[in-house]
């Protein structure tokens, strides 16, 4: 018994596809570019992302609470960060003290905020976080007597290219600038999410938030040589012959037409397969695209894999780059109605190992 601890699953991060889109999207923005880590480095992992995102050219790092800054604090970064979302009485002292800078949408949020450095940010038409026009004056008043480094909104629809949407957004965050100037400020100013730094690079102004396209996953139609960066695999743990007429997992929902063989793979919804995917879903088994039958279970799938010849331990790539054929990301996410950042994001999961290439 050697005791090695195999996993049954893993998620493969390949760094230098990572620092590829990001050398690639601060060449197009021309201005600096913020990392965009947050919810995990969207299922990648913070602190990798981070330091390999500071290595090829991003200047800033971007989470949404400032737990997640003060965590990057502690693994010993030193970029600038920006902390935007804090549930309402968060004792934002320890970032302060940790150097991270603080969005801030109200009021209170900028007493609580007292120390560091802050973006205050408006609601041009997103409606979520951010302060409104009609109190954004009151606001940036209030600022006056701090370190104010930039103001700041978000797009609601620059995935959309043409959207009107974003010019009248824009519209509203060129007011609020204009306010801030009337009192004085001389903030910086950053709008741009992956899809407008894509589309829009007369939206860059003075820094870009790149999230989704840094992690190789494109938010707008047009190509670019981005390289995604999750590889999600497991491996064969049986394969075994099955007569015709034979059901597949809970309910049978599947039943074989001829003989075929079954290969049965350890990764089920618990691992981040959605069950909604049952009856949808392919892997790349010994490479082939091979149909997933029956019933996603919480801790297993089975591959029909036809007259294939599988072993146990061969690796199945649940989905990839998609440069060898297999099930990428977004397949997934349009097979379930959603988006591939719901997709790699959730596959932050304790039975996955995670491994950095
Ligand atoms: N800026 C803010 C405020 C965000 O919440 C996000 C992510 O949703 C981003 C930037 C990055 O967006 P994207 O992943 O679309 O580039």
């Amino acid at each position: 018994m050697s005791g090695q601890y195999v996993p049954s699953a893993e998620t493969i991060v390949d760094l230098d596809a990572l620092r590829h889109n990001v050398a690639l999207l601060a060449e197009r923005a021309q201005v600096p570019v913020m990392a965009v880590v947050k919810a995990d480095g969207y299922g990648h992992g913070a602190e990798p992302i981070a330091k390999a995102a500071l290595e090829a050219g991003a200047a800033w790092l971007g989470t949404t609470s400032a737990a997640e800054a003060v965590n990057l604090r502690n693994a010993g970064i030193e970029a600038p960060i920006l902390a935007w979302l804090h549930p309402p009485g968060a004792d934002l002292s320890v970032a302060a003290k940790a150097g991270v800078d603080l969005g801030v949408s109200n009021l209170d949020e900028l007493r609580a905020a007292e120390g560091a450095a802050v973006h205050l940010k408006v609601d041009t038409g997103m409606n979520r976080n951010g302060c409104s026009p009609e109190e954004w004056p009151e606001l940036v008043r209030a600022a006056k007597g701090y370190n104010v480094r930039a103001i700041w909104s978000h797009l609601a629809s620059a995935d959309e290219p043409g959207n009107p949407s974003v010019d009248r957004q824009v519209e509203r965050f060129e007011w609020a600038y204009e306010v801030a100037l009337a009192e004085g400020l001389r903030p910086m100013r950053h709008i741009s999410n992956s899809a407008a730094t894509l589309t829009r690079p007369d939206l860059a102004y003075d820094l870009v938030r790149l999230g989704i396209a840094m992690y190789g996953l494109n938010p707008v139609p047009q190509h670019e040589d981005l390289r995604p960066v999750m590889t999600f695999r497991s491996s064969v743990v049986s394969a075994k012959r099955t007569r015709a007429g034979e059901g597949v997992s809970y309910g049978h929902t599947w039943v074989a037409q001829q003989d075929t063989t079954l290969a049965l793979v350890p990764v089920g919804y618990a691992d981040g397969v959605p069950r909604g995917l049952s009856g949808k879903l392919e892997v790349f088994v010994a490479g082939h695209r091979r149909p997933v039958v029956g019933r996603v279970s919480m801790d297993q799938i089975v591959v029909d894999c036809g007259d294939d010849k599988v072993s146990v331990g061969d690796e199945v790539i649940l989905f990839g780059p998609g440069d060898r054929g297999e099930p990428t990301a977004r397949e997934w996410a349009d097979n379930l109605g959603t988006i591939d950042y719901e997709i790699v994001t959730n596959m932050y999961r304790p039975r996955v190992r995670r491994r950095y290439l």
